[in-house]
């Protein structure tokens, strides 16, 4: 899942990075709101943390041009002081999703982001399961057939974008997106080589391959 950080406080923005380090989410980090406008508008992110004090444009402003979009449905989850709750509920009725009052846990943070992602695609039941896997995003765990399987964090990102929309093809473009955001691959994580991992360490059918466009986890119920 890829994550937008909009905060222009570096010592905040740092917290949350260290925070959400090794939870399985590629977090793309902005100090302006006007640069986080253009890159909401160009790009796709699963979800976006969104301070609301910014340089050059101000969160709720960015906000309501998001929610402006017909088609800008990405979760928002608003970063507010504490005793702003005019600004809360400004923000809220500007189409965030969710807030938290700074200075904030990072665990409430965490278990926030789950389930603003769950409900987002459109599921209540905080597992994904399909085909004999399944997937805890609050443990990182994978089980196959009852069975824990040992995945890197890039597999176990990867694994947990295909069973959250199962049936549905997804692109190499917007996997890559989604794995990397703004960073590189290296050359031990490339698309084909965690794909090809998966495969090894669940079942070789599980993904399937559409070629030419992108790969697939079918939706057995
Ligand atoms: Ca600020």
């Amino acid at each position: 899942m890829r994550v937008l950080l909009v905060e222009d406080d570096r010592a905040v923005a740092q917290g949350i990075r260290n925070a959400l380090r090794g939870e399985g989410y590629t977090l793309d980090w902005l100090a302006d709101g006007q640069e986080a406008s253009c890159a909401l508008r160009d790009e796709r992110f699963d979800l976006v943390l969104l301070d609301l004090g910014l340089p050059r444009r101000d969160g709720l402003a960015l906000l309501r041009d998001l929610r402006a979009r017909p088609d800008a449905d990405v979760p928002v989850l608003i970063l507010t002081a504490r005793d702003a709750t005019r600004d809360r509920i400004e923000g809220l009725d500007a189409g965030a999703d969710d807030y938290l009052v700074k200075p904030f846990d990072v665990d409430e943070l965490k278990a926030r982001i789950r389930a603003l992602l769950r409900r987002s695609q459109g599921r209540a039941q905080p597992r994904l399961e399909q085909a004999g896997v399944s997937l805890d995003p609050a443990r990182h765990e994978v089980l196959y057939h009852g069975q824990p399987v040992n995945l890197t964090p890039m597999e176990f990102q990867l694994l947990h974008q295909l069973l959250a929309r199962p049936g549905t093809v997804l692109t190499r473009e917007r996997l890559a997106d989604t794995l990397y955001g703004w960073h590189e691959s290296g050359p031990g994580n490339t698309l084909e080589v965690l794909i090809h991992n998966l495969r090894r360490k669940l079942d070789s059918g599980l993904i399937r391959t559409v070629r030419g466009v992108g790969y697939l986890i079918e939706d057995t119920p």
